[in-house]
């Protein structure tokens, strides 16, 4: 049977950028021992109290059909904390909720492209964009955010992307996988070219729980951006449910009126005991947001300490989330030689920038995803490696 273009071109026939992933995986069903700083997930599970919610919420009858945009309390939940936490009013008619940022990311560029448009994206940037935009029929054009200018993206190249004919902006700040987050200027240019060039802007928020210094800036938040601004944001991040498959989009009245009808007709609803446990979990507060987020900026500032004292693998000092991005040109190596090389020689396994996008090419993007110890050994095989690559290029 024929397959449509469009399932067959989600990943453009390319690589997914997960290989060192795989390769690391298969090492360890051959019985090797594989630090794994790969992937963005917590080396901690759903905290118990959540479980416990969640669990209470199955006895307590909440396991038919839900509510298609999710049910009143959730979306009243979320407008609230929306509302306390950036100061533009939100109500529950702004609020959608999903199985997790990800089908976030597909219903917001759902809203906003048509097949055939193009949909610009920041490069580097987070392994499923492209594929994403690909799978609601529309080009994905990336912009470079320059190693140069320490990842922040230039107005000007969006705008000059844009005059192509672009329909919509997808960012991410806090940015995966380069830990950077976007600067009011940066956050300003953005807005203004949204503006110029009517531009909906697509905002990635899941690691704004993860921030070491300053506020979280939601563009959403900037003159005039409520009504052209789509933020996708989750709890897989800020309350360690990955599995749970929960988040939201916020945005105007109109757009998730429509996206409650992409809900009924594809997911059909977020399981009902699920959104019962993110009503608790969101109840737990900012405390506890803290506490999820604590291990990695502990680790961020252990591998700076590291890293110190030497010039060979140069970090990119993250201002949030979970993981720390090295600048390894100085070895004369491609990101994913090196990030092949070294979990052949030390067992350690680490994300090439390539599998990021151009921008990131000769960088690494590092997971603070195991525990201090370990996290420690790592980095002291990676500076070895590093420095055996340049004593053998010299
Ligand atoms: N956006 C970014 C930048 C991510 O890093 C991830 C997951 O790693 C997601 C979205 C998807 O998150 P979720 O688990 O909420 O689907």
């Amino acid at each position: 049977m024929q397959l449509s273009d469009r399932i067959t071109g989600i990943n453009a026939g390319g690589s997914d950028g997960w290989g060192i992933y795989v390769m690391a995986r298969d090492m360890e069903r051959a019985g090797q021992d594989v630090i794994h700083l790969t992937i963005g997930e917590h080396d901690i599970k759903t905290d118990r109290s959540i479980l416990d919610a969640m669990h209470a919420a199955t006895l307590a009858g909440h396991t038919g059909y839900s509510f298609g945009s999710g049910s009143p309390g959730l979306r009243e939940r979320i407008a609230r904390r929306v509302t306390e936490r950036t100061g533009v009013s939100t109500t529950p008619d702004n609020v959608l909720v999903v199985p997790g940022g990800q089908a976030g990311l597909f219903a917001t560029h759902m809203v906003a492209c048509d097949p055939g448009d193009r949909a610009l994206f920041i490069d580097p940037y987070y392994a499923t964009y492209p594929g994403t935009i690909r799978s609601v029929g529309a080009l994905p054009v990336p912009v470079l955010a320059r190693a140069e200018r320490m990842f922040q993206p230039d107005a000007a190249d969006i705008a000059a992307a844009a005059r192509g004919g672009a329909v919509s902006l997808l960012i991410n700040s806090p940015n995966n996988p380069t830990g950077v987050a976007y600067s009011q200027e940066t956050m300003e240019g953005i807005a203004r070219t949204c503006h110029e060039q009517d531009l909906w802007l697509i905002s990635d928020e899941v690691y704004d729980t993860q921030l070491w210094h300053g506020r979280h800036i939601t563009p959403r938040a900037l003159p005039g951006m409520a009504e052209r601004t789509l933020v996708v944001n989750s709890l897989s991040k800020s309350h360690a449910m990955t599995g749970s498959r929960i988040g939201w989009v916020v945005g105007p009245e109109e757009a998730l009126e429509h996206m409650g009808h992409l809900a009924t007709n594809t997911t059909y609803g977020v399981a009902g005991f699920v959104q019962e446990a993110a009503s608790f979990a969101l109840d737990r507060g900012e405390g506890f947001e803290s506490t999820i987020a604590a291990p990695f900026r502990r680790r961020r500032d252990l591998v700076l300490r590291l890293l110190d004292g030497q010039n060979v693998v140069r970090p990119i000092p993250p201002d949030g989330t979970m993981y720390v991005m090295l600048d390894i040109r100085a070895t004369g190596m491609s990101g994913e030689a090196f990030a092949e090389g070294l979990l052949k020689a030390h067992h350690v396994a680490v994300m090439p920038g390539e599998s990021f996008g151009q921008a990131a090419a000769g960088h690494l993007r590092v997971a603070l995803t195991v525990d201090d110890e370990r996290l420690e050994k790592a980095m002291r095989q990676l500076l070895d490696y590093a420095a055996q690559a340049v004593a053998s290029a010299g």
